[in-house]
C-alpha cells in the first residue's frame, strides 16, 4: 500500500509532519534519477541496449511467466531492426523508454547532436510504442546539457543503483548473488538484452522468484517514481 492511500484514513497530520510525497512527474525536473528514497519494497528491473532477436524474446517468455513488468531501454537503431519485439513489449504491459539511437556516448555531442540522437530514436519508438517519458544516457554517460535536452522532449533521465555488469557474461549465479546483495527498497537494476550470448534470460527469472521471496514488488520504472518520499 502506498502512502498517498493512507494519507486519508486519519493518519494525515502524522503522516504530513514526517513525509511530503511528491508525484513522480514533479520531483525530476533537470536532475538525474538512480534510485527512488522510499520505505516500501518496491524495486524496477530494467533491460537496456535490446531490442535483441534471440535474447529479448527470451526474456519476454520469463517476464510472462513470472507476470512481472519491466522497463525496457530500448536503442532506437535496434527498434527500427525489430519493431514486432518492441510491439511485442508493449502487448506484454511493459514500459518502454529510450536509450537514445546508436548508443554513441552522449557527453561528447554538441546540443544538436544529442538532440538528434533521442530524435530518432523516438521516432523509431514511437512507430510500435508510445511516446517514451524516461531516458537513460548510453554507457551512463551524461552531463547537464544531455539531461537538459531529454528534460525539453519530455523525459526523465534514469540511471542505476544496482549493476551486476551481465553484459560482461559472469556466470548466472554471480547476477544473481550481486543483485540480491545490493538490492534495496527504491533500487534501480540494470540488466541488458542487446546482444547474445547473454546469462540474463536465466538469471532474471532468478532474481524475479528470489525478490518476491524477499516480499519485495516488481514495478517499472514510471511506478517507482510514484513511491518518492521526501523526508523533511
Ligand atoms: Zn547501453
Amino acid at each position: 500500500m502506498r502512502i498517498g492511500g493512507l494519507v486519508f484514513t486519519g493518519l494525515v497530520g502524522i503522516i504530513f509532519s514526517a513525509a511530503l510525497i511528491i508525484q513522480g512527474s514533479v520531483i525530476n525536473n533537470n536532475k538525474e534519477i538512480k534510485k527512488v528514497p522510499t520505505t516500501h519494497k518496491v524495486v524496477a528491473l530494467t533491460l537496456d541496449d535490446g531490442p535483441h532477436y534471440n535474447i529479448t524474446p527470451q526474456i519476454l517468455a520469463v517476464l510472462r511467466e513470472k507476470k512481472v513488468k519491466v522497463t525496457f531501454f530500448v536503442l532506437g537503431k535496434h527498434a527500427a531492426a525489430h519493431p514486432e519485439i518492441v510491439a511485442q513489449e508493449v502487448a506484454d504491459g511493459h514500459e518502454v523508454a529510450s536509450h537514445a539511437y546508436s548508443h554513441i556516448f552522449l557527453s561528447k555531442l554538441s546540443k544538436e547532436e544529442i538532440g538528434e540522437e533521442l530524435d530518432n530514436a523516438e521516432r523509431a519508438i514511437t512507430v510500435v510504442a508510445p511516446k517514451p517519458t524516461l531516458f537513460r544516457p548510453p554507457g551512463g554517460a551524461y552531463n547537464d546539457k544531455v539531461v537538459a535536452e531529454a528534460q525539453t522532449r519530455g523525459y526523465t533521465t534514469i540511471l542505476w543503483s544496482v549493476d551486476p555488469g551481465d553484459w560482461r557474461g559472469p556466470s548466472v549465479s554471480h547476477i544473481v548473488d550481486n543483485v540480491m546483495n545490493h538490492v534495496k527498497p527504491g533500487s534501480i537494476v540494470l540488466l541488458h538484452d542487446g546482444q547474445d550470448p547473454l546469462p540474463t534470460p536465466k538469471a532474471i527469472g532468478i532474481i524475479i522468484d528470489k525478490l518476491h521471496e524477499q516480499g519485495y514488488s516488481i514495478i517499472t520504472v514510471s511506478e517507482l517514481l510514484q513511491y518518492y518520499e521526501v523526508h523533511n
